[in-house]
């Protein structure tokens, strides 16, 4: 096989949801937009289903319709990005529930489907999504008439636990909230972390239980091993890879692996990460190409070149990599190619 083999642990994820679950009283819904942040929607979806997951929330009406068809009928499947043109019958045929951002949506949606659920997004700061407060404060008496499932905001800093935007926000929240008997939810990943006076009456945590800070205690969901197509020895003075960016500073063994950018492994990655053969890290030699990269596999013992090499897993976690290349573990996630075989364990 060519191709890289991508484990993710279905299992792990059902852990992690479960014990942010078990950080709050209210309900925990589960985000699942950009393909279950590339881990697979459905997949991922189902496993949390049978963790006792009821709601779920996308990006867009298409990814609900999608999961829609993975989940059944009974789930609640919540859009962020609300009511867009074109979409009534999509989110009338897949019983999706979107959380309505501004005035247009709101008129766009009891025009189109007078009588369909909805929730209401509100800004409390962080100027994405959501109406501000002055619309809501001109429609709020109409839209509650109408009976909103659920009034949402998000949060901007809530991974940076002192940033005194938290406490801004939650003030902002509860002022256009309060009393107004609508369950309401805040907090991501990093909202829960924060708190009981962030959990209100539902949570919607996405990374965590994907293994991601700021959930430091998240159990490791992906493991990436890519496998080595060829192994070459090298004098002192021999360069690989575009650029001549390595050379050889003593006799070197490189292995080539067939995997690269076009995979998600982001080029930046280059300098500062390993690949793991066992235990023992492995130097990237030289730049990350398309679909190849060159490690130097000098320290491991003569006549044991790997089959695989290790990218992602126990030694080496989406952080770390996220770090290498000055990026979140989110876009590590999200950038995995669709060239990989995936393995899903544990479901
Ligand atoms: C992506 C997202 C989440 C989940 O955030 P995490 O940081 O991944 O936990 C929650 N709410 C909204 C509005 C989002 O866009």
């Amino acid at each position: 096989m060519g191709t890289g083999k991508l484990t993710i642990d279905l299992g792990a994820i059902r852990t992690n949801w479960r014990n942010l679950a078990a950080m709050n009283s209210g309900e925990t819904s589960a985000v699942v937009k950009a393909d279950g942040y590339g881990l697979g929607a459905g997949k991922v979806a189902r496993a949390l289903q049978k963790e006792g997951a009821r709601t779920f929330f996308v990006a867009m009406a298409e990814e609900g319709a999608a999961l829609r068809q993975e989940l059944g009928p009974d789930p609640v499947i919540n859009v962020f990005s609300g009511h867009m043109p074109g979409d009534a019958d999509m989110i009338h045929d897949t019983g999706l529930v979107p959380m309505i951002n501004s005035i247009d949506q709101l008129i766009r949606h009891v025009e189109a489907l007078p009588g369909h659920p909805f929730g209401i997004q509100l800004d409390s700061g962080m100027n994405r999504l959501g109406m501000e407060p002055a619309e809501w404060g001109a429609v709020a008496q109409v839209a509650l008439e109408q009976r909103p499932t659920l009034l949402m905001s998000h949060l901007a800093c809530a991974d940076e636990p002192d940033h005194p935007m938290n406490a801004q926000q939650l003030k902002t929240f509860t002022e256009l909230t309060d009393g107004l008997g609508v369950p309401r939810s805040l907090a991501n990943t990093g909202g829960v972390l924060l708190g009981p006076d962030y959990h209100f009456e539902m949570t919607r945590p996405g990374i965590g239980a994907y293994g991601g800070l700021p959930y430091i205690d998240a159990a490791p969901v992906v493991t990436l091993d890519i496998p080595v197509i060829q192994c070459r020895n090298l004098v002192k003075g021999e360069t690989v890879g575009y650029a001549n960016s390595f050379t050889a500073e003593r006799e070197t063994r490189i292995a080539t692996v067939s995997a690269g950018y076009a995979d998600g492994i982001l080029r930046a990655l280059g300098p500062k990460t390993h690949l793991y053969a066992g235990d023992t890290p492995c130097p990237i030699a030289g730049r990350i190409s398309m679909d190849l990269i060159g490690v130097d596999i000098t320290d491991l013992p003569s006549g044991s070149d790997p089959a695989t090499l290790e990218l992602m897993g126990r030694h080496q976690s989406i952080d770390t990599l996220a770090d290498n290349a000055d990026t979140i573990g989110y876009e590590i996630l999200t950038s995995l190619g669709p060239r990989y075989s995936r393995r899903y364990i544990g479901g």
